[in-house]
C-alpha cells in the first residue's frame, strides 16, 4: 500500500519536540570520535521510548555504534546513517548533532508506517566520522551487507544535492636529528625541527604542480623541547586530499620526496607513516534526484552542486564505493555566513534555523525511502549507475 507522504511529514512534526531536544542535548554535550557514549545512549533511549523493537547496540565491534530496523524484513533495504561525533575544542562545528536527529526523525516517521512499507529501513548509528573512519570499520565488519542504498544528509551553508568529497590520507612524519647546545656548540647538532619546517616549505613550492581540488595541509606536532637545545626530534602530521585515488597517490609521493629532501639537506633521519583516510565520494545521482524531488515537494528546491564550494572528505565515500549512496548538504545558515569547523557553524548547529533544516531533512529522507520502496526501477537505475561509477 502506498504511504501517504503528508502523513510522513506529520509524523516528523509530531516527533519534532523530541528530535529538537535530542539535537540540542547532543550539541550541549559534544563527544569526540569513538567516545560518543552518552550521545549514542541518548539516541538509543529515544528509539526505545518510541517503541522500536529491533534495536542492537555495539554493532561492528564499536561500542558507540547501533542499529534499528523497521519494515517488512525483506529487500529492498535502505539504510539511514546517523553521525553524532563532535570535534575537539570546537564541539558540534560540523553539525553532526543535526545529522543524528534528522536520521532518527526519518526512521521513526517510517517506523510509524511500518505495516505499509514494502521493504526494510535500517537506522545505522555510525560513530567517529571526524578522523576515525567509523563507517569503514562497520563496512569491514559486514554491517552494510544486504543494504541496497545508504542515505544521509549533512549541514552546510547552502543546499546542494550531490557535492563531491575528496579521497584522503594522513601522513605522519618523524624527524630524528642530533641534539647539542644551541649556543655553545650548535655545529655539533643537526636540527630535526629545521627539516620539519623545510618540508612545509618544499610542499608549498610544489603547489604549482597540483591539480585542481588537491589539498595538502599540516601541523607541527613536535617542535623540540627547549630553545637552548638543537631539536633532536620533530614531527608533523599532514592531511593529503585529491578528487581521485590516482591523484592522491601522486601527491603522496610528492610529499614523501619533500620530506626526504628536507631530511637530506638537514642531515637528519625521517620516518614516514601513511595512514589511509577516506575514499572519494561517489554521489549516486539517481538517488540524489529522488531526494531533490522530495526537497522540491517540501518547498525547498536544491541545486545539484555548486562549484564555488570547497570539498572535504567523509567516510561516506567508502560507503559509496560499496552501495549506492547520497550525502546531500542542506543549509543551516545563510550562504557564506559560516562554514563547517568554524565556531559560527557550531552556533548554527543549535539554532532555530538548524533545527528547522533538521526537520526538513527528516521529511525528505523519509519520503526518499518510500519512493525507493514503491518504485523498484529507481533502485535498479541507482545500481546500474553505481556499477558504472565505481567501475564494478
Ligand atoms: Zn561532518
Amino acid at each position: 500500500m502506498p504511504v501517504d507522504r503528508q502523513s510522513l511529514d506529520r509524523a516528523v512534526d509530531t516527533l519534532a519536540p523530541e528530535l529538537e531536544a535530542l539535537a540540542r542535548a547532543l550539541h550541549a554535550n559534544p563527544e569526540t570520535r569513538f567516545v560518543e557514549h552518552e550521545s549514542a545512549k541518548r539516541i538509543v533511549a529515544l528509539l526505545e521510548r518510541a517503541g522500536v523493537a529491533e534495536l542492537r547496540e555495539g554493532i561492528g565491534g564499536l561500542s558507540t555504534a547501533f542499529e534499528a530496523r523497521a519494515g517488512d524484513g525483506a529487500r529492498p533495504c535502505v539504510a539511514l546513517l546517523a553521525e553524532y561525533d563532535a570535534l575537539p575544542e570546537i564541539g558540534h562545528a560540523c553539525g553532526h548533532n543535526l545529522i543524528a536527529a534528522g536520521a532518527v526523525g526519518a526512521f521513526l516517521a517510517l517506523a510509524r508506517h511500518a505495516p505499509e512499507l514494502s521493504g526494510t529501513v535500517r537506522l545505522i548509528g555510525t560513530p567517529a566520522e571526524e578522523g576515525g573512519g567509523g563507517k569503514i570499520i562497520l563496512l569491514k565488519q559486514g554491517v552494510f551487507e544486504g543494504v541496497d542504498a545508504a542515505l544521509m544528509y549533512h549541514p552546510l551553508d547552502r543546499d546542494v544535492l550531490a557535492h563531491p568529497a575528496l579521497a584522503s590520507s594522513w601522513v605522519r612524519l618523524r624527524f630524528q636529528g642530533r641534539p647539542s647546545h644551541a649556543a655553545a656548540a650548535p655545529w655539533e647538532g643537526a636540527s630535526a625541527l629545521t627539516a620539519c619546517l623545510e618540508t612545509f616549505r618544499l610542499i608549498d613550492s610544489q603547489r604549482v604542480h597540483l591539480r585542481d581540488g588537491v589539498r595538502v595541509h599540516g601541523i607541527v606536532t613536535d617542535g623540540g623541547k627547549a630553545s637552548n637545545i638543537i631539536p633532536e626530534h620533530a614531527a608533523a602530521d599532514f592531511s593529503v586530499r585529491a578528487s581521485t585515488g590516482k591523484e592522491l597517490e601522486r601527491v603522496l609521493a610528492m610529499v614523501e620526496r619533500c620530506a626526504r629532501g628536507a631530511a637530506l639537506a638537514c642531515d637528519v633521519g625521517v620516518e614516514l607513516e601513511v595512514v589511509p583516510g577516506y575514499r572519494e565520494l561517489h554521489n549516486n545521482l539517481t538517488l540524489a534526484r529522488v531526494f531533490g524531488a522530495a526537497m522540491g515537494a517540501l518547498g525547498r528546491p536544491a541545486r545539484e552542486t555548486d562549484p564555488r564550494v570547497g570539498a572535504g572528505s567523509t567516510d561516506m565515500g567508502d560507503v559509496s564505493l560499496v552501495v549506492p549512496a547520497i550525502h546531500p548538504y542542506l543549509a543551516i545558515c545563510d550562504e557564506g555566513a559560516a562554514f563547517c569547523h568554524q565556531h559560527a557553524f557550531a552556533g548554527a548547529a543549535a539554532s532555530d534555523r538548524g533545527l528547522e533544516t533538521m526537520r526538513l531533512a527528516a521529511k525528505a529522507l523519509a519520503r526518499t525511502v518510500v519512493e525507493l520502496f514503491e518504485r523498484p526501477s529507481l533502485l535498479a537505475d541507482a545500481k546500474h549507475e553505481h556499477a558504472a561509477s565505481v567501475g564494478a
